[in-house]
This record gives C-alpha cells, sequence and structure tokens, in this order.
C-alpha cells in the first residue's frame, strides 16, 4: 500500500453532496485525528447529518474526498464496509431491546454475528463476562444489569446504546444529539462518558445544547450552509460573527 496522504483518523476534502441540484453539502473540508473528540454544531440544515451520512457510506457525494486512516476510500465503500473498518453511528433515538436485559444487550452486541437466540442460550466466556461487565461499568449501568433495558431512563438507553456501540470496538464514533431529552444531571454525565470515550476512540458529536459542548471542552466545528463556517474552541467559535448571526444569535 502506498503512503496515506494524510495522518488523520477522519478527512474530508471538498465534499459535496446535491439533492435535486440543492447542496447539503457544499465542499466540505474536516479533518479529525485518532482519539480525537470533536463537536460539531450549526443551524437545522446545516448538512450536520448529511455528513455523518456520507462518513457511514448511507450517502455517496458527488465530488470530493473521504478517507480513513488515510487509505480507506469511504465514497467506494458501502455501509457493511465501513462499520467493518471501524466505524460506528449512534442516531438520536436509542434502539436497544427493550424486552432483554441490559446485560444481554450488550452480550448482542459483542456477538452480532450470532443469531440473537443461540448467543443468549449459550454459556459466557470468562472472557465475554469481563467485557461485559467492563462495558456496563463505562456506560454506568452496573447497579442496572439485570432490569429489562425498557425499564431504563431515556438517559440510560442512551448509554445503554452507546455501550452496545463500543463493544465493537469502533475507531470512530459519530453521535447525533446525545444531550436531547436528557435530564441536566444526565447530559453532565454523558459528557463525562464522552470524554472517558476519547481517551481511546475518535468521537464526533453533534449538539445543538451548548452548556454540553461547553462541557465537552473540545474543538468545535460550526456548520452553515454544507460548508465549515467556523472552527476553534468554543469561546473562538462563539466569539465569530458569523456563528452569531447564523445559529447562536437566533
Ligand atoms: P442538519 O443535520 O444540519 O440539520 P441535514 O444534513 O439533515 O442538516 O440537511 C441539510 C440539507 O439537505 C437540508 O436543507 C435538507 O433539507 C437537505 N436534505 C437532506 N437529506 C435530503 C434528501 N435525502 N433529499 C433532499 N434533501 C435533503
Ligand atoms: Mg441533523
Amino acid at each position: 500500500m502506498s503512503a496515506p496522504v494524510t495522518p488523520a483518523l477522519l478527512y474530508l476534502d471538498n465534499v459535496s453532496v446535491s439533492f435535486d441540484g440543492f447542496r447539503a453539502l457544499n465542499a466540505l473540508s474536516l479533518a479529525v485525528d485518532h482519539a480525537e473528540m470533536r463537536a460539531i454544531i450549526g443551524p437545522n440544515g446545516a448538512g450536520k447529518t448529511t455528513m455523518m451520512d456520507v462518513i457511514t457510506g448511507k450517502t455517496r457525494p458527488n465530488e470530493g474526498t473521504a478517507l480513513f486512516e488515510g487509505s480507506h476510500d469511504l465514497t467506494a465503500l458501502d455501509e457493511a464496509a465501513i462499520a467493518e473498518l471501524g466505524i460506528g453511528r449512534k442516531f438520536q433515538t436509542p434502539t436497544v431491546f427493550e424486552m432483554h436485559s441490559v446485560e444481554d444487550n450488550i452480550l448482542l452486541a459483542l456477538k452480532d454475528n450470532r443469531s440473537p437466540l443461540a448467543t443468549l442460550l449459550s454459556r459466557r466466556t470468562a472472557r465475554e463476562r469481563e467485557r461485559i461487565d467492563a462495558l456496563l461499568e463505562r456506560v454506568r449501568l452496573t447497579a442496572h444489569r439485570r432490569r429489562k433495558a425498557g425499564e431504563l431512563s431515556h438517559g440510560q438507553k442512551q448509554w445503554l446504546e452507546i455501550g452496545m456501540l463500543l463493544a465493537q470496538q469502533p475507531k470512530l464514533l459519530l453521535i447525533d444529539e446525545p444531550a436531547a431529552g436528557m435530564t441536566d444531571q444526565e447530559t453532565a454525565d454523558t459528557a463525562d462518558l464522552l470524554r472517558d470515550i476519547a481517551r481511546t476512540q475518535a468521537v464526533i458529536v453533534v449538539e445543538h445544547d451548548m452548556t454540553f459542548v461547553r462541557d465537552l471542552g473540545v474543538k468545535v466545528t460550526c456548520l452553515h450552509e454544507g460548508s465549515v463556517l467556523a472552527e476553534g474552541t468554543l469561546d473562538a467559535v462563539s466569539a465569530n460573527e458569523r456563528v452569531v448571526e447564523v445559529y447562536l444569535g437566533r
């Protein structure tokens, strides 16, 4: 393999996506490092979800470059192949198996290549028990492990789903508005959890809650009309006149 063109984990350059002539992404360029957490902000319609769709292979860009680990061309791979590379995505609504226990949800995520019934009936290996324990601890659900997932609070379900994604050991995790609908305490705990994850894995998090974004304490990218309007610390981005005009000031 030839030398990578970029040391970044994720590298988007000049990416455009058009829907019937409307440019949802317009020459978007963005790079995220290994184990970096990046917060993405911007008004509705800015292209945040479309960007995630491009990264995960759900949407093909009309032009531009999208590289993972410097050498994998994301524009040429399908969603399954991209997930296999180590890119996990969490949508806004939690999708957990409500009728199963919290720990069984994690177990199912550990072995998603087996049939659910065979997985639940088979004996857990010591290694699996260890991994389940570690994941439950990480997402703050150890005390709730035997409860049905359907009984968890909204915030706890979000954490369970994050735990299920972590079971796949992604190198990059995409998370859309995790704090939406959470209590203040859950929001603060979620910021804590994401900071913890970002010590070992890269995270891209889309969020409108500026208290939460401040709490993350990471570099912020503000999108507008499909490209980057401003990038830097939250203080620097918040002080940008155009950002205030199109997003924060409204
Ligand atoms: P955000 O997530 O920042 O709110 P989106 O990426 O969802 O923005 O949308 C960007 C723009 O692209 C919006 O104007 C939206 O209406 C448009 N758009 C997104 N997906 C489609 C689609 N499948 N077909 C047509 N237009 C779309
Ligand atoms: Mg969106």
